[in-house]
């Protein structure tokens, strides 16, 4: 007998044929004798629309609220999928995050998991109930709801697992593993057997949107083994899982992009110590995450610093710019049509020339790099959207990735 975390996301549960579906594939793991818990995202589409009411009231609304709407979503699907495995007759009954609880902090609209209490859900599935609990959603020290950020299900997910001690994590999405790129955009991108916690966290925090970032992070903390599968085929998905897992290491496991990227540049700002920390200390207090950051070196005193944020976070970070920013600058400008394009793995440790390979492919296409950044297994560029297609396929062959 094994204990198993399952995770249905949106397209996986879209509508009620689809969760009956679900509901059979999880009465399979209770039917093998296994210890299960599900956790559900909302029906595809669902938590778009609601974000759109909110939005639609007013563009910048209380994130409380934006919670307590955002939330219903996955509260659906947990209670619909409950009644679809009693339909079975397998025994099941649905968990709202305040009921277990799943405890966070008080950023509301991407708060972070600070607890779970796995007892109760323990005891009934030691009884044989499938324990059905709504993604996404946990409850703030304020005793309010609060949610996990978009994508957050995956996360609830890999903290169950850990909260549980499950013996494996299944994500059940629409695509059936990890690609070496998003193969929509390059069709000979290869699906990886497994991927190490560090490649796929890089992966995940670069775009590839395959598993949210937070979950991964858990998941490598806990070393929870986590599959991602396609609820749609029987196929073998691809593990995550520690690096001694993995036999064959390649150089460069991925290549992933995100389009959700805007550029700020201050440009002419005084060039003396506390300025850094005067820009991006206002940012930090508003919870605006700020990824690439490049400063050039001063001519007349003064310097451009130029940072990059999500292009859903630009507008309350130009606000926080123009009102809370104490640095005195003399131009404000940003720009929404990029996009972050990162080559991604462990093989880069040990190997020098990875990064040459990336700025010559992209020279050779007459691609022009805005800001590069790098870390110990990936190497980021920026470079203007409409080159996204070009330049992950001719990533992908300098690296040598394409399918044989
Ligand atoms: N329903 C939420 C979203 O669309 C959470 C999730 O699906 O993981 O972001
Ligand atoms: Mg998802």
């Amino acid at each position: 007998m094994a204990r198993i975390v399952q995770k249905f996301g949106g397209t996986s549960v879209g509508d009620i044929a689809r969760i009956k579906n679900v509901a059979k594939r999880v009465k399979a793991e209770v039917d093998r004798g296994n210890q299960v818990a599900v956790v559900v995202s909302a029906m595809s589409g669902v938590t778009n629309q609601l974000v759109a009411y909110c939005t639609e009231i007013a563009p910048l609304h209380d994130q409380h609220e934006y919670d307590a709407v955002v939330a219903t979503g996955e509260q659906v699907t947990s209670g619909l999928l409950a009644i679809a495995l009693q339909e079975l007759g397998v025994p099941a009954r649905s968990w709202a995050g305040w009921q277990l609880p799943i405890t966070t902090d008080d950023a509301h609209g991407k708060a972070r998991i600070m607890s779970i209490d796995g007892a109760g859900i323990i005891k009934r599935m030691e009884e044989g109930q499938v324990a059905v609990i709504a993604g996404f959603q946990g409850l703030g020290p304020d005793n309010r709801v609060t949610t996990l950020g978009r994508g957050g299900s995956d996360t609830t997910a890999v903290a169950v697992a850990a909260a549980v001690k499950a013996d494996r994590c299944d994500i059940y999405t629409d695509v059936d593993g990890v690609y070496t790129t998003d193969p929509r955009i390059v069709p000979s991108a290869r699906k990886l057997d497994k991927i190490t916690y560090e490649e796929m966290l890089e992966s995940a925090s670069s775009g590839a949107k395959v598993l949210q970032t937070r979950s991964v992070e858990m998941a490598m903390k806990h070393h929870v083994r986590v599959q991602v599968l396609s609820s749609f085929s029987d196929a073998p998905g691809t593990l995550v899982c520690d690096e001694e897992e993995i036999v064959e290491k390649e150089l460069v496991s991925g290549i992933a992009y995100s389009r959700d990227e805007a550029k700020v540049t201050l440009v002419g700002v005084e060039d003396h110590p506390g300025i850094a920390a005067g820009i991006f200390g206002p940012l930090a207090a508003a919870n605006i995450n700020v990824d690439m950051i490049v400063q050039n070196i001063s001519h007349d005193g003064t310097t451009d610093i130029t940072f990059t944020t999500t292009r859903t976070e630009l507008d309350r970070a130009l606000q926080v710019v123009k009102d809370n920013m104490k640095v005195p600058y003399k131009s404000l400008s940003s720009d929404k049509s990029v996009v972050k394009v990162s080559v991604i793995g462990v093989g880069m440790r040990s190997h020098a020339g990875v990064a040459q390979t990336m700025f010559k492919a992209l020279a050779d296409k007459n691609i022009n790099i805005h800001v590069i950044s790098t870390s110990e297994i990936k190497v980021s560029v920026l470079i203007s959207e409409e080159y996204t297609e070009l330049a992950l396929r001719a990533l992908h062959t300098a690296y040598g990735l394409d399918a044989a």
